[in-house]
């Protein structure tokens, strides 16, 4: 009925509920962070001090969620309105005001009745010199005259822009009614957006155009005023707008001025505005490196950085966490009903698979959340008043993700071209596999020819493209293993060696045994079993060492005909492949590089090669794999 293995079952001891309706969700943001607890507790304590966090970590686990949850606990009694006012003196210099939220619209409203009564005094003016023009006329009889002089006046009047005294100020940024403090999404954001800008006005000249003040416009940083400034993929953001964002979060004001050179707006520059925001900036540790220095060092010298996790702990409690991250996303998602326990059950196991690792469950929470939503559309399209074990395993087979859709495609295509063979053997022929994306298996054939060296002193290792460092090590790494094995000089040929066919982002680290492999078989003439599949890493020693991603690679495997794939022993405890997979693929677990061959190699020349590498890589003790 469940396809849950039986350790997996043990633990499943939830507490009672028969449904994801029957967990409560909690009410405030911070409360809803599954697997991130000390996050958790550094922005509560950052929002107590109102410092700002650095977090780092894989994209959906939670970064934009902590930052949300922390303008809920800024308090909100402290939130300003921002006016902007004309200056009399200097209409380019436009004037600031901050006052509680709350009043900023009772100031430009004061205002504009003020300007309404002005305006309504200039009229009945305007009515009593026309209507007395007439009167004159006609006690004159000048008729005609009269009407003509009254309707240039008119004319005139109306031309001219009424030269308003009382001009009402601009609500720069209105926290009216807002209970809680603002969060603000500035990633990606251009200078002008993140700063605040001035617009152009192609009237600028002449009195006609729109007054400088009206013209000025919030940056994010203005309206993040006392709430969270949040900025994903930091270091993408440009240094100079970097270096303005830093200015702004030390002196906590920031003036506003046109970003475009060559606008009008340029030379309007307003006083100084209140940004008294606190930064959550997030990214991989890869954004670090674009990051302003000075800006990391006042993050890290005045704030905190938190390294987020990317899977937690599977025992009970977490497993109960992920119960209540499934509530959540339903409830969120508003339209798609509740899980019944062996759904939820099901949505915890694939947890634990894509965490890839033993004992793990993944908090690449926003991909799962996925996974629920598809399950949800699915029982919604049935009909069903609650999703069930069937519509997530469907749901799963639906929400691939692109990379694992890519994957497919090639397969299919590589199949059409018999790039790989699914069957026979081939001499210097190996079905190498690796990651494509986040955990998508792939199928990477690797060919291997050897050659009389062409030059006397010694030979070379020829491999090209993203992989072909990768190759070189490998070879290098078994070079005197082979020696010693097979009395074969690797130093006396010419090894050259190609990925049949190779992607974007894929990574070959996992590749090195799968390319020994082929630079044996092709040095000592001895075919490779093309039903099977290879992965893992070697050591110098000859050892097999654990590789990432095993759970997807041997599905890639099954799914491109393969009968068997070897995978490093220590491994094993990761293999969480789908039930689907279970009858179609023999996993072969290996220690070392002659439990390879012993399994990879076929043919006549094989019992002679395993038998001699056997008594060098034996010589290693069992039971100490080396750990990366
Ligand atoms: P990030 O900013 O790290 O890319 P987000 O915070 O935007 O990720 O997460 C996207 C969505 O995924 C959230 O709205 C939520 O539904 C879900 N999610 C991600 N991480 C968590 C988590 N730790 N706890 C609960 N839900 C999460």
């Amino acid at each position: 009925m469940t396809n849950l293995n039986s350790s997996f079952k043990e633990k499943l001891d939830f507490k009672s509920y028969k449904s994801s309706g029957d967990i409560e969700v909690p009410e405030r943001i911070i409360d809803q962070i599954i697997g991130q607890e000390e996050a958790v507790e550094t922005v509560i304590k950052a929002a107590k001090q109102r410092r700002n966090v650095l977090l780092i970590g894989e994209p959906g686990i939670g970064k934009s969620m902590l930052a949300k949850g922390m303008a809920e606990l800024l308090p909100p009694e402290e939130l300003q309105d921002i006016l902007v006012y004309p200056n009399m003196e200097d209409n380019n210099n436009p004037l600031i005001g901050a006052m509680p939220a709350g009043e900023g619209k009772k100031v430009v409203m004061t205002y504009r009745v003020k300007a309404k009564s002005q305006g309504e005094r200039k009229n009945i003016l305007m009515m009593a010199i026309i209507g007395a023009i007439i009167v004159i006329g006609f006690l004159l009889q000048q008729y005609l005259a009269a009407i003509i002089a009254a309707g240039i006046v008119l004319l005139v009047i109306m031309q001219m822009k009424p030269k308003n005294n009382v001009m009402v100020p601009k609500l720069l940024v209105n926290n009216d009614s807002k209970n809680t403090a603002p969060f603000v999404d500035a990633t990606g954001a251009h200078a002008g957006a993140l700063l605040g800008d001035v617009r152009h006005d192609p009237y600028q000249s002449g009195g006609l155009g729109t007054p400088a003040h009206e013209r000025v416009e919030a940056g994010m940083i203005h309206k993040s005023n006392k709430g969270v400034l949040y900025v994903d993929e930091i270091g993408s953001m440009q240094m100079k707008t970097q270096q303005e964002l830093l200015t702004a979060m030390q002196e906590k004001k920031y003036s506003i001025t046109g970003q475009s050179e060559s606008s009008s707006g340029a030379m309007v520059r307003s006083d100084e505005v209140p940004c008294d925001f606190v930064l959550v900036a997030s990214g991989n540790l890869q954004v670090l490196k674009g990051m302003h220095i000075a800006l990391r060092s006042r993050i890290r010298g005045y704030g905190y950085e938190v390294f987020m996790k990317d899977s937690m702990d599977d025992n009970l409690e977490n497993r109960n966490k992920l119960v209540q991250f499934i509530a959540q996303e339903v409830k969120k998602d508003g339209r798609i009903p509740h899980f019944s326990r062996e759904a939820v059950e099901e949505i915890i196991h694939e947890a634990q698979r894509r965490s890839g690792k033993k004992d793990e469950l993944t908090l690449k929470l926003r991909d799962l959340g996925g996974l629920v939503r598809a399950a949800g559309d699915i029982a919604t399209g049935e009909g069903a008043d609650s999703v069930t074990l069937a519509h997530v395993i469907s749901a799963k087979k639906l929400a691939r993700t692109l990379e694992q859709q890519i994957a497919d495609r090639y397969i299919d295509q590589r199949k059409t071209y018999s790039v790989f063979k699914s069957e026979g053997s081939k001499v210097g022929i190996v079905n190498g596999l690796a990651i494509i994306g986040d955990r998508s298996g792939i199928l990477l054939p690797i060919a291997a020819e050897a050659a009389p060296a062409q030059s006397k002193d010694e030979g070379k290792i020829i491999a090209t493209g993203k992989l072909g460092e990768i190759a070189k090590e490998a070879v290098q790494n078994v070079s005197a293993l082979i020696k010693k094995n097979t009395g074969t000089d690797i130093s006396n040929h010419d090894i050259h060696i190609q990925f049949l066919q190779s992607y974007e982002g894929i990574e070959g680290d996992s590749a090195s045994v799968s390319i020994a492999t082929a630079v044996i078989s092709a040095l000592e003439n001895v075919p490779v079993d093309q039903t099977v599949a290879l992965t893992g890493s070697l050591s110098v020693r000859g050892d097999v060492m654990p590789v990432g991603g095993v759970t997807g690679k041997i599905e890639a495997a099954a799914e491109a005909g393969m009968k068997k794939v070897i995978i490093p022993e220590s491994n094993m405890d990761d293999v969480l492949i789908e039930e689907r997979y279970k009858d179609k693929i023999e996993i072969i677990p290996v220690r070392n590089m002659s439990d390879v061959l012993e399994n990879a190699l076929l043919g006549s020349g094989k019992e002679g090669l395993v038998t001699k590498m056997k008594k060098i890589t034996d010589k290693v003790p069992k039971g100490i794999i080396p750990k990366p």
